[in-house]
């Protein structure tokens, strides 16, 4: 592997600085580092691990101040017709097209995302945009023949109120724009709590949305920001005029925010860790899968929820496959996400970089071998920042520590000598976000695909675990939480649905026959 020099704090502090001022964040809304109020929380880069700016974390009146906002405008926006609606949202797809570059810029600073992913992130908030603007108008709900003459009955989706989001780290604007695209358009309004680690993007995208509703005449608090760490999140959480809670966030986080809204009615969708695998059979095109596993599992550095953590190959292939995976890591650039031949970032801070160590050094005790990478590397130039090579590590068995989502490039290789015994060994972990198979044969593609295959909220073939598109319903199962976010029918758990029948026959005729006359 190469290493890929890294440029300077005050460099991509003024880079962050620019980027926000260019996306329409007044300058007072953010501070030099350690000169914020009381109580700020400072936004830091993990491509140096310098800080960048402080920004006021949200305290218990400004969060109740927020929801108490968002829920006023919420009495305005769910009178407003859908397709009006789509109007605030076509002009903030517009808006993002035109900061496509800082929005990118801050991604990268914020999350250290290379920049072909950055850029590609920033692309997918459009996406789902254009996809929700669509909406606006396909909000369809259905009629159904009534049992009684003259009578007709329907159902109809409305507006269900204030979505209180929640989301990580490592996506800190597509999943914004996921949740807050088709919950305007749904006529919901949005409380936001990005992730402490990702302040900036989110002023970013709050100004731009700002100037969006400002432009199109929507109600100003149809979407408002409140920034600060779980405890903030828990307030939202626990916020009665919260209708649904959205999160995005590691099982550590649902464990905590699933119950809690359950306990007081609510509604939540929860989008949370994955441990996602690839079957590779004996008869898949070898250079096909090699590169598709290099994506998956080293993009991101591996910190997406669907980056690939384990790879289930057939004993005659996995030799082969694992000499092709030990050539492609031993060439993949490493350092500075804003270079161009940068392929894989810096872990986001310290904590991640010791669950990195801790989870090789227990794969080594449980009888694991090390193929390639899983070294830290640029410590001695920056030493608050964590560059670590992707890590291939070969298994006896699929041990505890292989169960486990570690938030790290760490790519487990198991093998296997009959399909069964591969999807077995696959659905044997307590997540369940994405999958996929290599093979050419479709028997065993669609025997992957069914019932009894992989029991995933994703089951892809020939393609890896990761990289997603917007038009399909996005989410898991198991530990993976069962929420559904993004495209295909989506939108239905940001609505309510009332099921509606009227008499027209002038008569009272009661539903399965029933009499009630003297
Ligand atoms: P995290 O769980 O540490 O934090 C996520 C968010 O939850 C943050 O905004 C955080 O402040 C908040 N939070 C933490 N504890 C909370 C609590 N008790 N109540 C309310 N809010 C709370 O996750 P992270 O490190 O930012 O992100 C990485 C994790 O997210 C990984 O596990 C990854 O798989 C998962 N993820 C899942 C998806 C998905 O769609 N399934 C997408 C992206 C990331």
């Amino acid at each position: 592997t190469s290493t890929v020099a890294l440029p300077t704090t005050a460099d991509l502090r003024e880079r962050a600085l620019d980027a926000l001022l260019r996306c329409g964040v007044r300058p007072e809304a953010t501070w030099a580092p350690g000169t914020g109020p009381a109580g700020s929380l400072t936004a830091r880069t993990p491509i140096t691990g310098g800080d960048l700016r402080d920004v006021a974390a949200a305290g218990t009146a400004d969060i109740d101040a927020a929801v108490a906002a968002a829920h006023d405008a919420f009495g305005i926006w769910r009178k407003v017709p859908a397709p009006l609606r789509g109007v605030l949202v076509r002009r903030l797809a517009e808006l993002l097209r035109d900061h496509r570059q800082e929005l990118a810029d801050l991604v990268t600073v914020e999350a250290g995302k290379i920049r072909s992913e950055a850029l590609g992130e920033v692309q997918e908030m459009i996406d789902v945009c254009e996809f929700a603007v669509g909406l606006s108008r396909q909000l369809y709900g259905r009629t159904m023949p009534s049992e009684r003459p003259g009578h007709r009955m329907m159902e109809t989706w409305h507006p269900l109120g204030v979505v209180g989001l929640i989301t990580a780290f490592n996506f800190p604007v597509a999943v914004w724009a996921w949740n807050t695209a088709i919950a305007l358009v749904c006529g919901d309004t949005v409380v936001w709590k990005p992730s402490e680690l990702t302040p900036l993007t989110a002023l970013a995208c709050t100004a731009l949305l700002e100037r969006a509703a400002a432009d199109s005449g929507a109600p100003h608090d149809v979407h408002r920001l409140v920034l600060g760490d779980g405890v903030v999140g828990q307030h939202i959480v626990d916020s009665p005029r919260i209708a649904l809670v959205s999160a995005t966030g590691s099982t550590r986080m649902g464990r905590s925010v699933g119950p809690r809204v359950a306990a007081r009615f609510g509604r939540s969708i929860l989008e949370l860790g994955g441990n996602n695998a690839a079957v590779v059979t004996g008869s898949a095109d070898l250079d096909l899968t090699a590169q598709s596993i290099v994506f998956a599992a080293a993009g991101t550095a591996g910190q997406r929820c669907t980056t690939l953590r384990r790879l289930i190959v057939h004993a005659d292939v996995a030799d082969a496959l694992t000499e092709k995976l030990r050539v492609a890591y031993g060439a993949l650039p490493i350092g500075d996400p804003f270079a161009g031949q940068t392929l894989v970032g810096p872990l986001i801070n310290a904590d991640s970089y010791q669950r990195q160590r801790a989870a090789l050094d227990q794969a080594r005790r449980d009888g694991g071998e090390v193929l390639a990478g899983g070294s830290r590397r640029l410590a001695d130039t920056a030493a608050d920042a964590y560059y670590v090579e992707p890590a291939l590590v070969r298994m006896p068995a699929q041990t505890d520590v292989v169960r486990e989502e570690t938030f790290a490039p760490i790519l487990y290789v198991l093998t296997y000598h009959e399909l069964d015994e591969a999807i077995a060994l696959h659905n044997a972990v307590p997540q369940g976000l994405s999958s996929s198979i290599f093979t050419r044969d479709q028997a065993e593609a669609e025997r992957f695909l069914a019932a009894d295959g992989s029991d995933c909220g994703i089951a892809n073939v020939n393609i890896g675990t990761s990289g997603a598109e917007i038009g399909g319903a996005f989410g898991g199962e198991k530990e993976t939480g069962g929420g559904r976010e993004s495209g295909s029918d989506a939108w239905r758990a940001y609505m309510r649905r009332a099921t509606n029948t009227v008499n027209y026959s002038g008569e009272l005729r009661l539903a399965q026959n029933v009499s009630f006359t003297g």
